[in-house]
């Protein structure tokens, strides 16, 4: 009886220790349960806390801010750079313009001096062959159409072309060295213009007499003068060669010879006396 009572005290002891335990348990279990929220709920804490959050956001901002300064700083650098260049792009391309715009103008001024001298020959040029022109005879025209077998072999209808040379000659020599305009002469000889030139320019070809181009009444026309006189039959009419007795034996260098003749002398004497 007695050891159950003890085994059953023992029970008690041990159930009581037990409870003991679990009591402790949950004390400290409580008591760092109020730790944890009196912690938390401090103010101090919560100050310092919100502080450090403020100071960490104010650091932040302000590294941003920065960033963004920095950012905006090299933005601004970057244009005023491109501006720069922008600016010295437009300097050199006005200068290259202004460089081209003088060489344009100088081309011009260039052209311009070519083109009034290139005018000043042409006008030369047009009052020469105005001048050529109004200076240009229809002798000159006859020439050079005409060959100048046509030229020496000019015949006129029904006329003996020998003795119109020597007459046109005679008439010619009367005026000597001062010789004569072919428009009075065709005028005389009742001659066109026309054939008048063209026995002028036969007789020039022949060696008879020479042309010379003048300006007469704001006309330009030739004036005819005696070369080589012609040797007319009349001339010699009545001369002691034709009826001389020793003509067959005359000859310049001979002995008997015209330079010697006293008959030739006795004659010429008494043609100048009638002359
Ligand atoms: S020059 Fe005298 S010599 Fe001779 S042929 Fe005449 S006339 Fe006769």
């Amino acid at each position: 009886m007695k050891n159950d009572s003890d085994k059953i005290t023992k029970k008690v002891k041990k159930i009581n220790k037990i409870k003991d335990q679990l009591a402790q348990l949950r004390a400290k279990l409580k008591a760092s349960e109020d730790q944890q929220t009196s912690f938390s709920s401090k103010p101090k804490f919560k100050k310092i806390k919100a502080k450090t959050q403020q100071s960490k956001n104010e650091n932040l901002e302000a590294r941003v801010e920065k960033k963004k300064a920095k950012v905006q700083k090299k933005k601004k650098e970057k244009e005023e750079k491109k501006k720069q260049a922008r600016m010295i792009a437009e300097k050199k391309k006005a200068k290259v313009q202004k460089k081209k715009k003088a060489k344009e103008e100088k081309k011009k001024q260039a052209r311009m001096i070519a083109e009034k001298k290139k005018a000043k020959v042409q006008k030369k040029k047009e009052a020469k062959k105005k001048e050529e022109d109004l200076k240009r005879t229809y002798e000159e025209e006859l020439e050079e159409q005409l060959t100048e077998e046509e030229i020496t072999g000019f015949q006129l209808e029904k006329i003996d072309m020998d003795r119109m040379c020597n007459k046109v000659c005679e008439i010619i020599a009367g005026y000597e060295t001062q010789g004569t305009l072919q428009s009075e002469l065709w005028k005389k000889l009742k001659l066109s213009s026309r054939d008048g030139s063209r026995l002028a320019l036969k007789l020039e070809r022949m060696g008879m007499i020479t042309r010379e181009k003048i300006l007469e009444k704001e006309r330009w026309t030739y004036k005819l003068i005696i070369k080589k006189i012609p040797i007319s039959t009349k001339s010699i009419e009545g001369g002691p060669c034709l009826t001389c007795p020793v003509v067959t034996r005359c000859s310049l260098d001979g002995e008997i010879s015209p330079r010697t003749c006293q008959w030739i002398e006795d004659w010429v004497m008494i043609e100048l006396k009638n002359k």
